[in-house]
């Protein structure tokens, strides 16, 4: 089978032809269907992440269930299934606490090698699922039954990018009807959490984005405000918005300490700010100390969302079915495997806000 394999840092992905290895009990064969282009597969790549080559990466995806081991009880051959990033065992504290995607068994299947290269060399995959693949080989607590007839790449995007952002909206900081809502950071975990707010009812959306075309799909998907860093300093123009007093939630969507301060900046008094993008592993924030304290401001982290997979992806289908979640406009483009590199080097132009392999 075909896969990307990232093979050095800064480098492009190889698409070679590789040999799946023989899987385990637990384990299932899915053909993979749509895979989304993640920014966070750009930050491995780059080594924002630290993983290291060589490795199939793609972490976003979505397919139908080929084989199944003999101890596998979730799925079955045929089943149509989402790729969880986060492995959830459904056994652990964690996951008995309706928090799977802190599972404390995730690293268990997260390191298996998968695949050999032509030259005998053995390869990992990203988060145990390596979607950028014609197939992928993972335990069964990576991957979630969903009954629908959603197009395939629309089902890879509840993979990560829909559920990390309406997840931050709706499971970590339960943004409230009538609120006002800061999202800094347009790009497809920024346009989800816009949606997110707006199912929650927040009464205004405040989009920020050097990129005028992520600000008019903002608009598009339920923004009520745009918001240019480039016109002038954010914090005094989410200000003017919110008569002087700053947001009740502020969405930091891109992973630059900085600008997790700066979301920190545009909450009133009270108000919450929420980490979702992914910095650099040993970046540090800083943040003003009296408003903290004294003006009892909340910095929230947040990973998936929040999100319990098991209970939130069919949540999320059900949304779409519904038209209450757009994803159709969240896909920019459908690419070949092969025209991967192409596909990251559109997303670091910033002329995306998702490719899509199918
Ligand atoms: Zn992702
Ligand atoms: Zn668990």
């Amino acid at each position: 089978m075909k896969a990307a394999i990232f093979t050095e840092n800064d480098g492009p992905l190889s698409v070679e032809d590789v040999k799946p290895l023989d899987p385990g009990p637990r384990d299932v064969v899915v053909k993979v269907t749509a895979s989304g282009l993640c920014h966070s597969d750009l930050s491995v790549i780059n080594g924002t992440l630290p993983m290291p080559p060589p490795a199939v990466l793609g972490h976003e995806g979505a397919g139908i269930v080929e084989w199944v081991g003999a101890e596998v009880s979730r799925v079955k051959e045929g089943d149509r299934v989402i790729g969880s990033f986060i492995p959830a065992c459904g056994t652990c504290w964690f996951c008995l606490h309706d928090q799977s995607n802190l599972c404390e068994n995730t690293y268990t299947v997260m390191m298996n090698p998968r695949c050999e290269r032509s030259d005998g060399t053995h390869l990992p995959t990203m988060t145990g699922l390596g979607t950028f693949a014609e197939q992928m080989t993972c335990d069964e607590m990576s991957v979630v039954k969903v009954e629908t007839d959603l197009p395939d790449e629309q089902l890879a995007l509840i993979g990560c990018g829909v559920t990390t952002g309406v997840g931050a909206a709706l499971n970590t900081a339960r943004v409230e009807p009538g609120s006002t809502v800061v999202v800094i950071g347009c790009g497809g975990v920024g346009q989800a959490v816009i949606q997110g707010a707006r199912i929650a009812g927040a009464a205004r959306i405040i989009a920020v984005d050097p990129v005028a075309f992520k600000r008019d799909t903002a608009l598009k998907l339920g923004a009520t405000d745009a918001v240019d860093p480039e016109a002038g300093d954010v914090v005094a123009q989410v200000q003017a918005l919110t008569g002087g007093r700053g947001a009740d939630y502020a969405f930091e969507v891109i992973g630059v300490p900085d600008l997790i301060t700066q979301a920190f900046n545009c909450v009133r008094n009270g108000g919450a700010a929420i980490a979702v993008g992914v910095p650099r592993f040993d970046a540090l924030v800083n943040l003003p100390t009296y408003p903290l304290v004294l003006g009892e401001k909340r910095l929230l982290g947040t990973v998936y969302g929040s999100a319990n997979v098991r209970r939130d992806f069919p949540r999320l289908v059900g949304l779409v079915e519904t038209g209450r979640l757009d994803i159709g406009d969240m896909v920019s483009s459908t690419i070949p495997l092969d025209d991967i590199n192409k596909g990251f080097d559109a997303m670091k132009a910033g002329e995306v806000i998702r490719s899509v392999i199918v």
